[in-house]
Order: C-alpha cells, then structure tokens, then sequence
C-alpha cells in the first residue's frame, strides 16, 4: 500500500511534518518514507490511497478502558445520586457488570470498538468485568476485536466481591486466555492478554497469592489504584499496609504490570512504582467525572514513573483526554504553567506507544518511520495559523477534533475510509445495542441496591 498526498505527521524524536513525501507500507508494517514522485515509480503495483492533504499521524492508543461499559450511557440510577466513589461502584457499576450476559458484553465490545474507529484509536487496553459471563468472556471481546480490526489488550478484573467461586473463575479466566492468546501473538496477532485484577479495596490477601501463583511466567497485572481514598482505608485497615507497599508484597508490580487512577497515593507509593517500573495511567475525565481528585502526574513523571493516558471507557476520544488532562492541571494548581503541551504528548503519544509495546514487543508505535506499525488516521483539518513540528501540541489542544479523523488504518488494514466504516456495520452495531439494553437496564434495576 502506497499513501500518498498526506502532510505526514511523525512523531519522531524531533518531531517532523513531511510535505509531498509518500509512506510504503507491506505486511503491517512502514518500509519506506520518500518522495512521492519515487516511491510510486518504485511502487507502480501497490494499492494508492490518496490522503487528499489530509494530516497523516499515527494512530491514537488508549492506555485503559472498559468495554463493558457502553451501556451505562444514558441509564437512571435509582434512588439519590450516588454521594461518593465507593457509592457510585454499588449503585452505578457492580449491579451493571452483573447484569450483563454473554450477548451483552459482545455488543458492548462492538460498540466501542466502532467508536475507536470512528475517533482514531487503534490500539485499547481494556479491563472486563461480567460475573454472570466469566468463562469465555475475553474470547467474546477478542472475537469482537479481530472482526473489528483494531489492535487490543485484554483482561479479566478479578475480585472477591462476589464471593471466592467468582474470584476463582476470574483467575481461570485470565490464565486460559493468555496461554491460548500468547501462541496467536506469536504469530503476528493484533490481540494480546494481560492479567486483570479489580482494586486492592476488593481483593484479599489470599485471592492475592492466588492470583500471584496463578499468574506464572512473566505475564504482569492491570489494576485499578488509589481511584479514591477508601482504596487506602481499606487497605491500612486489611493490612496495615498502603495500597502500592500492599500491592508489591504480593508480586503484583512490575514493568509489565498497569496501576490505573494512583491518585491517592503518597511519595513512598510513588517511588515503588518507579523502582518496580510500573506503569501508571492517568484518566482525567473519568476522575473529573467520578469527583475522586487530580493524579499528581507532574510529580509521578519527575520521580521517573511511566505515566500513560487512558480514557476509563467514556468514549474513545484520546484528544478529549489530551484536553482535559491539559486544563485540568492547570486549574488544580492554579497556574497556566502547569501540564503543558509536551507533557501531554509525553503521556498521551511516547508513553502509550511505549506501553504498548510492551505487550506487541515487534516493532515501534506511535510514530511514523520505517520498520513501525503501519496504525495511522488520516485528519481533516485546516489551521488558520501555521502548523509546525514544534508547536503541534497546541494545534492538536485548541484545534483537533475526533471527527476530523476520515480513515483508520491498522496493520496496513483500512477500517475506516473516507468515513465509511470497512469492518464493522454502524448500524448493525448499534442496532443491536440498542435491542439489549432495555434487557439490560431491568435487569441492572433488579440487582441495584
Ligand atoms: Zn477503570
């Protein structure tokens, strides 16, 4: 494939914007960046794809979300509105994740799988949660992933919240999904697995160890952290311990293993994330959203912990994210110094791209240049001011939109062209989503506390 006619954004260390300069690519991966007028002459069979002057940059990664979570969107949760974070797992998303059958969680994926598309973002790393759907759960979302041709990550969230025969199917689950994804990653897979666990406020010493034992190799952990204070309570209260020192008795940090919120974490917490090289990733919306408070991500950076973005599942917008972490800061600390546009890209571009190789080891993300992923977006937009290498992170801040994205390109595969969708039917999906959800809400009404 041969895309041509694109102002190429790089992302390179320094970053570059290449005019009339096509990008070869060949079994998933960039071979070449040059001249237009050579590549094609170079080239004359491969399929054209005409970026008509659109921006061409690498696709968006999102560092943590929950594919579940689709239906909450536009549903009443009953009673006064939840006062707090603890109150708003009990009223909003444990009786949700409990109403959700195998069906449910397939048409969940697709729904925001065909938003990621939409939005530019091609790589996820998600966190499942269905304790009335465990066994084959993440086979269902990995199904739901390759039809959509997106690149993922998956895991399934072990608690004991509902009871030791749950927490030890959660584990089951991971471990089955790995051993069985690990031999398809060998081969060039676009899905991989990791190994899911809730919150240190819902786990046990002993599910804990189990999950240690169980996890062999060396596969890491994604788990939610420090989202709100009562993480910490509990864990002082269970075993005198914070959560992160609680966390790295039991084996569980590392850098393979993902620390989602570390909002209410103090500065011991943090240096053990930064000796274990934990990655941690930050979702500002989502906190804003939840009122659990602002993760001291300048800090964490300065103390060398590898902070990444996510977006918690709210919708796979990542300049959305970029925005909000950019103003967010800003107000926290009353200064407009803080958090700025190269902070952003820190996080949001380098970091994600370096997490995600993590788990896809073979070749670079998050930049154009040879020998890297061939995951692109195409971008349809216009500055009135000139757009620079060095001042991109403002123009992305103040002046891109998701909407703008018109084509997605996975491993050299087109998933959106032009805005029209290649892999997954929009209406279909949602369609579908829209049939279950009134099953879903009754039976959410029926679990609410
Ligand atoms: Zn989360």
């Amino acid at each position: 494939m041969l895309i041509t006619n694109g102002k190429i954004i790089t992302w390179e260390e320094p970053n570059q914007i290449l005019e009339d300069q096509a990008i070869y690519i060949s079994s998933g991966r960039i071979v070449e960046i040059g001249s237009q007028d050579l590549l094609q002459e170079r080239f004359p069979k491969a399929e054209r794809i005409d970026a008509g002057g659109q921006y061409v940059m690498p696709g968006n990664i999102c560092a943590h979300t929950h594919f579940y979570g689709a239906f909450a969107r536009g549903m009443a949760i009953p009673g006064p509105a939840p006062k707090d974070f603890p109150e708003i797992l009990e009223k909003l998303w444990w009786p949700l994740d409990k109403s959700l059958g195998f069906e449910d969680v397939k048409s969940s994926a697709e729904v925001m799988l065909l938003d990621a598309i939409k939005h530019g973002t091609t790589t996820l790393i998600d966190h499942h949660a269905s304790p009335n759907a465990i066994d084959g759960s993440l086979d269902v979302i990995a199904r739901a992933v390759a039809d959509s041709g997106l690149r993922a990550v998956l895991c399934y969230e072990v608690t004991d919240r509902d009871g030791i025969d749950k927490a030890k199917a959660g584990i089951r689950e991971n471990m089955r999904f790995i051993e069985q994804i690990s031999g398809q990653r060998s081969a060039g897979g676009n899905i991989a697995g990791t190994f899911g666990l809730h919150a240190s406020l819902t786990l046990s010493d002993l599910t804990l160890e189990a999950c240690r034992g169980a996890a062999t190799g060396d596969v890491g952990f994604h788990v939610h952290v420090a989202e709100h204070e009562a993480d910490e309570y509990d864990s002082l209260n269970k075993s005198g311990m914070r959560v992160v020192d609680r966390l790295s008795k039991h084996g569980i940090l590392g850098p393979k293993t993902i620390v989602a919120h570390a909002i209410h974490i103090d500065m011991k917490e943090a240096d053990l994330l930064s000796e274990s090289s934990t990655w941690v990733t930050h979702q500002p919306r989502s906190n804003m959203n939840n009122g659990v408070g602002v993760a001291p991500v300048e800090g964490l950076l300065r103390a060398g912990v590898k902070v990444g973005l996510g977006t918690d599942g709210l919708s796979h917008k990542m300049w959305e994210e970029w925005k909000t972490a950019y103003l967010l800061h800003k107000v926290w600390h009353r200064d407009p110094r803080r958090f700025s546009g190269d902070a952003v890209v820190q996080i949001g571009v380098k970091n994600n791209a370096a997490l995600a190789n993590v788990f896809f080891p073979e070749a670079p993300f998050g930049q154009i240049t040879p020998g890297a992923f061939a995951d692109l977006i195409f971008v349809d937009y216009h500055p009135h001011t000139p757009l620079t290498a060095g001042n991109l992170p403002w123009q992305i801040i103040f002046g891109f939109h998701e909407s703008m994205v018109t084509s997605t390109i996975v491993a050299g595969k087109v998933l959106m062209r032009n805005r029209e969708l290649l892999t997954l039917d929009e209406e279909q999906v949602t369609a579908r989503a829209r049939e279950l959800a009134p099953q879903v809400w009754e039976r959410y009404n029926s679990f609410v506390p």
